[in-house]
């Protein structure tokens, strides 16, 4: 972890802390995290908690078990994710990791497996951990990271003890980063990809920052009748689509839960909505349903254009 453990860890911790004290810690745990909000980094928090060398301060983050797994080098913690050429996480690598959990951990404490993301198991793969999670060998913990529960088979999420992980606020988002990576306009970029801080721990501010710039800048022009999309829709298809998309759709939904905050606070002194509450839902929808199609072979230009001449000026 870069700079101690976060601030909105807290709640999770207090519960496997709760749990783990009173010897009623799940085989199976089902780590649904917001997106970037830290999932995987709970995950080896709580594989430190169990194995640590010094019970009083678990985790200690100082111990030789602490450091395996920060590094992921702990010969009893296995982690699975997707292989760079798939989507997938694999039949075959969930095989060996059951032969694996069945047999006795190289150390004193728990064999751990983390699945990140847990949504990326193949449907058959899925399937062969559920018997490991019926009859789980003693001292056996698996934990499972999604952002989308829904997504896994649902034999498998009934197995599993449920953990939340909700995202920080942008500004605490944005003092993570700058405590771990340094100043920038933290807070721009998190407002580009409308994801947690974890997602950004690569990225670099100031070039999300003006992509949202200008990507803001091209939304006003539409909407107010000084840029046709034609102009655009090609320079977008080309390069950074998707995190134009995201900036789009983060932008829109602040867009709509200011107008949602505005409309109860005038509520009363009898203001209507907002004149155009209507055209942003339609843009959050049509943005939506491009962003699930934007990896795939359509024509992107074309998509662009007919999405932002919903947004243009009537
Ligand atoms: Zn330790």
């Amino acid at each position: 972890m870069p700079v101690g453990t976060p601030a909105w860890f807290a709640p999770a911790l207090a519960e496997v802390n709760a749990a783990f004290a009173a010897q009623r810690l799940a085989h199976g745990l089902l780590i649904h995290e917001d997106p970037g909000a830290g999932g995987l980094e709970l995950a080896r928090w709580i594989a430190q908690r169990v194995n640590c060398a010094s019970p009083d301060r678990a985790p200690c983050g100082e111990c030789q078990s602490c450091k395996w797994v920060a590094t992921d080098q702990h010969p009893d913690v296995t982690r699975l994710s997707p292989e760079e050429d798939s989507e997938y996480i694999k039949v075959e690598p969930v095989r060996e990791l059951i032969a694996d959990l069945a047999l006795t951990a190289h150390g004193r404490g728990y064999k751990i497996a983390i699945l990140s993301p847990a949504d990326a198991l193949y449907p058959n793969a899925a399937n062969s951990l559920l018997k490991t999670l019926e009859e789980p060998p003693a001292k056996t913990l698996l934990m499972l990271v999604t952002q989308q529960p829904s997504r896994l088979l649902p034999t498998l999420r009934s197995r599993c003890s449920r953990l939340r992980l909700p995202g920080p606020s942008r500004a605490d988002a944005a003092a993570f980063l700058t405590a771990s990576r340094g100043a920038g306009p933290w807070e721009e970029a998190l407002a580009a990809t409308g994801a947690g801080p974890f997602a950004l721990l690569e990225s670099d501010a100031k070039d999300l920052a003006e992509l949202r710039a200008d990507t803001l800048r091209t939304l006003r022009d539409i909407g107010s009748g000084n840029l046709q999309p034609p102009a655009v829709a090609d320079k977008w298809a080309r390069g950074e689509l998707a995190t134009r998309l995201a900036c789009v759709e983060s932008w829109v939904t602040d867009r709509i839960l200011e107008s949602a905050a505005n409309r109860d606070a005038t509520h009363l002194s009898g203001s209507g909505l907002a004149p155009n509450i209507c055209r942003l839902f339609e843009l959050s929808d049509a943005v939506r349903d491009m962003r699930k199609l934007a990896h795939t072979s359509i024509n992107k230009a074309m998509a662009v254009e007919a999405l932002l001449w919903r947004w243009a000026k009537p």
